[in-house]
């Protein structure tokens, strides 16, 4: 079995506990790799190799260009290793092989989107109402940058934080999940091969509540990144309040997905579906809670059951698969505690409802109808294949209903109409809103999440400025 040790320092570093956890495949629920479990010592170590790099290193020494140079290198080299990159996400998540191919051949894109702004990063000359006075600013690195990532799409999630960073001359100490490390550990290798300087990239692994304390509060870092849940992101937030550390945080959501009369209603059909079951509904972006028009509510129900019935369950890395298991047995038993409270609450389940019996940890594609906007399977995050139905009347009713949460990460509008589709997503409090699409993602475009989706920016070029700092200098000539 493969065994991994921390990335610290430019060295491969035992774990200070001797210990290790076993990462399992969902798709047998066997252990398939062992992952150093690290403690506070190690937070410490690779803190502290970040900051030496960040402060004396030959990092802070590089040009912008230089940098840009190596994060272009960078990219090359995943994209020459996308496809091992992603056969090792499939065994430690479970998602598809052609999924994670996908997105494995196009994390390489932020490298170079990133590595290009780099030399781009410049301040202003600032004109004063005063005679004889230069002021000016300058765009600084922050300095150590932790990022703290979750498991459903380790690499992808990580590439959002890590390009950026770099690119903006932060160095970086990364703690992904416990659940899926293999992939950034294997990463690390292809930035050692890139020639990035030692204790400018370290990977340390671990338990969120033993190594995530220390790595939150640390006196040497500047900023805490985190993708996770909203438990977890309330628990670092406030950690990194006590030492008052700039936050960003991505965080989970309940998107709607809304289709109206007027919808192309085979492409909303193909929306709903892969809105809800790709990856298993594991994603943040999930269009969770679809809204149908009631005047084509019978129709569309029919087209979605019948095409929601034909998904094929199995084995993740066959190309034919076209739903995986979910990634943990948490995960697992928490998806089937809401199907239990779904149907408890009144909700009919009109597919699936239950585990099925396949080895792994296999939820079938379930969908409620029948579901009010008050309950909780329309509230919370399920994170798993479980889709609420809901009713409405006009574009007013759709838009009070879709903004009736607490979450507001992204939303789906289906309509052939210009004018609803602008006054529509005017209107809906979410970062991210597809027009007769969904689930689309780029480098170049940001990604807000409003509400309690989050705080601050990831991708495109307003991220770059979330790993910096302005200076303004003042000179009286
Ligand atoms: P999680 O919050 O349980 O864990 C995320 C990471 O935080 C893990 O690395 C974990 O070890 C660490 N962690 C947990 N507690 C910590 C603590 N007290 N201190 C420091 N680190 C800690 O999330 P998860 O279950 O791994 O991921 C699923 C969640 O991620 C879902 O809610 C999903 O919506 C969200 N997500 C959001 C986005 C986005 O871009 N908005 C993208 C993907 C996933």
């Amino acid at each position: 079995m493969q065994t991994y040790d921390m990335y610290i320092g430019g060295e491969w570093v035992p774990p200070a506990s001797g210990t290790y956890l076993d990462s399992i495949d969902p798709y047998t629920g066997k252990a398939w790799a062992r992952i150093a479990r690290g403690n506070a010592k190690d937070a410490d170590r690779a803190v502290e190799a970040a900051h030496k790099a960040f402060s004396e290193g030959p990092w802070s020494k590089l040009t912008a260009s230089q940098r840009g140079a190596l994060l272009r290198k960078l990219g090359d080299l995943l994209a020459a290793n996308a496809r091992r990159l992603a056969e090792i996400e499939v065994r430690d998540n479970g998602k598809l092989m052609a999924e994670m191919f996908a997105q494995a051949s196009y994390i390489p894109q932020w490298y170079y989107y990133f590595g290009g702004l780099a030399d781009k990063i410049q301040g202003a000359v600032i004109p004063i109402d005063k005679p004889g006075v230069l002021n000016y600013t300058r765009r600084e690195p922050l300095g150590v940058v932790v990022g703290i990532t979750p498991w459903n799409s380790p690499l992808l999630l990580a590439t959002n934080k890590i390009a950026p960073a770099l690119a903006a001359g932060c160095t970086l100490v990364m703690k992904p999940s416990e659940y899926t490390s293999a992939s950034l550990l294997e990463f690390a290798k292809l930035v050692e091969e890139a020639g990035f300087p030692p204790g400018v990239f370290n990977v340390v692994t671990g338990l969120g509540a033993e190594i995530g304390e220390r790595l939150t509060t640390h006196p040497r870092v500047a900023k805490i990144a985190f993708t996770g849940g909203e438990l977890g992101g309330k628990a670092v937030y406030q950690s990194a309040a006590r030492n008052l550390k700039k936050v960003s945080l991505e965080l989970g959501g309940k998107s709607p997905n809304i289709v109206f009369d007027d919808a192309n209603l085979n492409n909303a059909v193909n929306g709903a579906i892969s809105g809800i079951f790709a990856a298993s509904g594991q994603t943040c972006i999930a269009g969770s809670r679809l809204l149908v028009q009631e005047t084509i509510y019978d129709e569309f129900m029919e087209k979605l059951l019948a095409l929601a019935r034909t998904a094929q369950m199995g084995d993740p890395s066959r190309s034919d698969t076209q739903v995986g298991p979910v990634t943990t047995k948490a995960q697992y038993d928490k998806i089937l505690g809401y199907i239990a409270i779904a149907k408890a609450e009144g909700a009919t389940c009109v597919l699936g409802g239950k585990a099925a019996n396949r080895g792994g940890w296999f939820v079938e594609p379930t969908i409620f109808t029948g579901v009010t906007n008050d309950m909780r399977i329309a509230q919370e995050e399920v994170f798993g294949p479980v889709l609420s139905v809901i009713k409405f009347k006009d574009e007013d009713e759709a838009v009070a209903i879709a903004n009736d949460v607490l979450y507001g990460l992204a939303a789906g509008v289906w309509t052939q109409s210009i004018a609803r589709a602008i006054n529509v997503s005017d209107r809906l409090q979410a970062g991210v809103i597809w027009v007769n699409t969904y689930r689309s993602v780029s480098y170049s475009s940001p990604v807000n999440g409003h509400k309690m989706s989050g705080i601050g920016a990831e991708n495109g070029i307003e991220a770059i400025d979330e790993y910096l700092q302005t200076k303004s200098i003042w000179i009286n000539t």
